[in-house]
């Protein structure tokens, strides 16, 4: 019943990879310079969000010990993400409390690299490592000053850090296939990636969502399962 749409994500995600080849290579060749590489994993504790059928794809691939993690994980962001009231706290308390992506391995590695969503995909960071972990609410007026002139505007997402095309392209393919799936069961699911995870493993969700966009929202409700930080269901 799925398949149409995770063969279509791994379509997009290999167009993505050449696509982000092609763009690297413009950019080193002009002289720019990417921190991004093998066991760095700062970024890895930003809250990740994809579509449904990119954690659907995920689902069927978990070790059993990546799927204690997710249940651990999801555990966490459900027990801490009532007591946030706006993004700002959701984001600064997911970094606090809930720790690092649970599929980050223990050299610091993905441990699903080739079937990582497209928002991992698409973060490529022009500055050392240390910028990706860091909470800027830390930094003095004059730290924060100096490292926001230092981006280069024509290529971040200002004022991040991270490769603003990339991420608009990551986006891009994310509501092309939030799109195919609205048009199969007349409504998309976008949320955080390890909760996407746990409601399709511990909840089916897949088998519930052809059922309709009431039946589905009705089942998260009624098992406290809805939350705005964590999930979006889109009629549009
Ligand atoms: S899926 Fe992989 S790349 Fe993405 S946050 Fe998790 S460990 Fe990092």
């Amino acid at each position: 019943m799925w398949q149409h749409l995770t063969d279509a994500v791994r379509e997009q995600q290999a167009l993505f990879d050449s696509e982000i080849a092609s763009w690297i290579d413009g950019y080193t060749q002009e002289g720019g310079r990417l921190f991004c590489g093998k066991g760095c994993s700062n970024c890895c504790t930003l809250a990740v969000n994809c579509t449904f059928p990119e954690a659907l794809r995920i689902s069927t691939t978990l070790s059993e010990s990546q799927a204690a993690r997710i249940l651990g994980h999801a555990g966490r962001l459900l027990s801490h993400v009532r007591e946030v009231a706006d993004l700002k706290s959701y984001l600064r308390m997911h970094r606090q409390e809930i720790g690092h992506c649970p599929f980050l391995d223990d050299t610091g590695n993905c441990g699903i690299y080739q079937e990582r969503p497209l928002s991992c995909r698409a973060l490529l960071s022009t500055r050392e490592s240390r910028w990706c972990g860091l909470d800027f609410a830390q930094l003095s007026p004059e730290e924060k000053r100096a490292f926001v002139e230092s981006l280069d505007r024509a290529v971040t997402a200002f004022p991040l850090h991270y490769v603003a095309a990339t991420q608009e392209r990551g986006q891009a393919l994310e509501t092309d296939i939030a799109r195919e799936m609205a048009n199969r069961y007349g409504f998309s699911l976008y949320g955080n990636l390890p909760y996407l995870i746990h409601l399709e493993r511990e909840h089916g969700i897949s088998g519930i969502i052809p059922q309709g966009f009431e039946i589905t929202t009705s089942f998260l409700d009624q098992n406290d399962l809805l939350n705005p930080f964590l999930l979006t269901l889109d009629r549009e």
